[in-house]
Parts: C-alpha cells; sequence; structure tokens
C-alpha cells in the first residue's frame, strides 16, 4: 500500500513519511510538512 503525507499528498517514494496516530486513524507526514503540523498552519 502507498502512504502519502497528509499535508501535501507526496509519497514514501519522494521522502521520509512518519507514522502518525490521529482519532484512531494512521496517517503519514512527510519531514517537510511536520514542523507545519507542530508549529500550525501559516
Ligand atoms: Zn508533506
Amino acid at each position: 500500500m502507498e502512504h502519502k503525507c497528509l499535508n501535501c499528498g507526496i509519497t514514501s517514494d519522494e521522502v521520509i513519511l512518519l507514522a502518525c496516530r490521529y482519532k484512531d486513524e494512521s496517517l503519514f507526514v512527510c519531514v517537510k510538512c511536520l514542523p507545519i503540523l507542530i508549529h500550525g498552519s501559516h
């Protein structure tokens, strides 16, 4: 199964994705978007 960043939609073929849990769902976020999620979208 192909995973995509929840924020920008990039796939794990192109960038490192990190697995997250949110409301009992598995989500993936790339290393570029992780700081955005932590600090809030601008
Ligand atoms: Zn991303």
